[in-house]
């Protein structure tokens, strides 16, 4: 027989555990689905983010930040460490075991907020029925006033290099590496590709990037794209832009390699790796989930559609993250989440996609929120620019960690801050006080007569906005307006 939920949710990433934990916080009876196993073919929540994702991506890029810190700047401090030497499965085993606390955490969650975590694959087979298969072949039905989609997203494979997870590995295969290669491909200098070139990078792989686009980080205002660009360059990360990879030739034995072909303005290359990583970009999820008779519409990318609210063009079936438009980021799955369970509560919650921060955890970090100039320019906005290097912040002196700057656009007639884009330490957190300062639609003077503690890298953060306007105290002020 079937169990019946006031709401079912199918998948466990961030935006999907979240949308779950909200519901039964205000009072659903819910449960979440997941097909994720271990190597043990235990249920494990958290998706993609917690399990090869966000979290160690992110351990692997502190630890290897720590070993490039005691390898080249600890001298400067004075501290003496002798010959400094790397232990790549001792740093990769660290960062599964944080992986497995924050999975467990999860789980934890589940427990406490009375959510049932369920093993399996679901599927949608009607718009209130979810078949749940297990790893075994087990079967069981549930049946929901409301259900939830947030199936996530997979990496993108392209057939010039197709992946073996030995040689040629996605994003998850490259936070397993037991060794650091000798020389490294990374197709693809995208936020995934620059973070998992940059820990192999710092750990002594000859790291090159191939992009196919001429243009670096187009996203990324284009004064901060550039200081990037030279920045990463300088770590030793050889990055060729206007190389589209056609090809690759595998050369098996006791020392595998792959030589890849790319075509480049001076045409046809070829240039051999030990390993390559192809971080090529995600796609949505929908394998398996969606019976054709529901009718839940798909856009032509296969994401599932949506409204502004996450309701598909199915009553009382909603989509959230990455299975649904807009950036992939954790963080903006998780919002979306919320607004899901909150609005069946029949709260009035919105997202505001305006407003979604993104980050690049390189070191320095490169952060953005809002329009960057390149935006304004297209769109005839008149705007001011306050620009902070952290070369002038007596905290990123002292840290020894002064590479960057905090820029910050404003609009000329109203002072209202319209974006803020960081490249420097800390960028992710320092910018987020302009994501809080933003949605309350605050100027840059708003900013200037606020108090920052001194020393302290947000210095940077008001300065820029004393720059907005013409008056920032520990830099020159050049012209604003544009
Ligand atoms: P997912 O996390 O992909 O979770 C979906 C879950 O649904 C999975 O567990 C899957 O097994 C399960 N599932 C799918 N279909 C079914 C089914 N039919 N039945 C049961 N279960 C199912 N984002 C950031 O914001 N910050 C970062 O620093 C960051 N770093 C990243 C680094 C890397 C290397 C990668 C690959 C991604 C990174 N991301 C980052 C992106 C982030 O991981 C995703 O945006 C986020 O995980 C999306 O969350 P989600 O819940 O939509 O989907
Ligand atoms: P993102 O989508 O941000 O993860 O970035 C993926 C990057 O991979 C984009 O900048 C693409 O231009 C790049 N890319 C995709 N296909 C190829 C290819 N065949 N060769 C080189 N770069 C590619």
């Amino acid at each position: 027989m079937a169990t019946q939920y006031d709401v079912v949710v199918i998948g466990s990433g961030p935006a999907g555990y979240v949308a779950a934990i909200r519901c039964a916080q205000l009072g659903f009876k819910t449960a979440c689905i997941e097909k994720w196993l271990n190597k043990d073919s235990k249920t494990v929540y958290g998706g993609t983010c917690l399990n090869v994702g966000c979290i160690p991506s992110k351990a692997l890029l502190d630890s290897s930040h720590k070993f490039v810190e005691a390898q080249h700047h600890f001298e400067v401090h004075g501290i003496k460490t002798g010959k400094v030497a790397i232990d790549v499965p001792a740093m990769v085993a660290r960062k599964d075991k944080v992986v497995t606390q924050l999975t467990g955490g999860v789980k934890s969650l589940f427990a406490a907020n009375k959510v049932d975590g369920i093993a399996g694959t679901g599927k949608l087979v009607a718009k209130d029925r979810v078949v749940v298969t297990d790893h075994t072949g087990n079967q069981q039905e549930l049946t929901a006033t409301h259900v939830i989609i947030a199936a996530g997203s997979v990496p993108i494979e392209i057939p010039p290099t197709p992946i073996d997870q030995q040689t040629i590995v996605d994003s998850t295969g490259a936070l397993d590496f037991q060794e650091v290669p000798k020389r490294l491909g990374v197709i693809g200098a995208g936020v995934i590709g620059l973070e998992l070139g940059s820990v192999w990078a710092r750990l002594g792989a000859e790291v090159t990037v191939l992009e196919a686009l001429d243009d670096f980080l187009p996203m990324v205002d284009r004064q901060i794209a550039k200081e990037a660009l030279k920045i990463l360059t300088k770590q030793g990360l050889n990055i060729k832009l206007g190389a589209r990879v056609t090809g690759s030739k595998l050369t098996k034995g006791s020392k595998p390699s792959v030589t890849v072909e790319y075509t480049d303005k001076d045409g046809e290359q070829k240039a051999t790796f030990d390993k390559l990583i192809v971080a090529v970009g995600r796609r949505p999820f929908t394998k398996d989930l969606l019976a054709d008779e529901v009718g839940i519409e798909l856009d032509a990318r296969g994401f599932i559609k949506v409204n502004e609210k996450c309701a598909t063009n199915i009553p009382n079936v909603y989509a959230v993250g990455d299975v649904v438009r807009g950036p992939m980021l954790a963080h903006k799955g998780m919002e979306e989440g919320v607004m899901v369970a909150e609005r069946l509560a029949g709260k009035k919650t919105q997202v505001n996609y305006d407003l979604v921060p993104s980050v690049i955890y390189t070191h320095p970090e490169v952060a953005w929120v809002g329009k960057n100039e390149e935006q304004l320019k297209a769109d005839g906005v008149t705007y001011n620019v306050g620009v902070f290097p952290f070369v002038a912040s007596g905290r990123a002196l002292a840290a020894n960690d002064a590479d960057g700057m905090v820029k910050l656009l404003t609009e000329t007639k109203s002072d209202r801050i319209l974006g803020c884009h960081i490249i420097g330490a800390s960028a992710a957190d320092l910018l987020q006080q302009i994501v809080i300062a933003m949605e309350f639609s605050a100027s840059a003077e708003d900013i200037g007569l606020t108090m920052f503690s001194h020393p302290s890298l947000s210095e940077a953060v008001h300065e820029a906005a004393l720059a907005a306007n013409g008056h920032a105290v520990h830099i020159g002020n050049k012209k604003q307006r544009h």
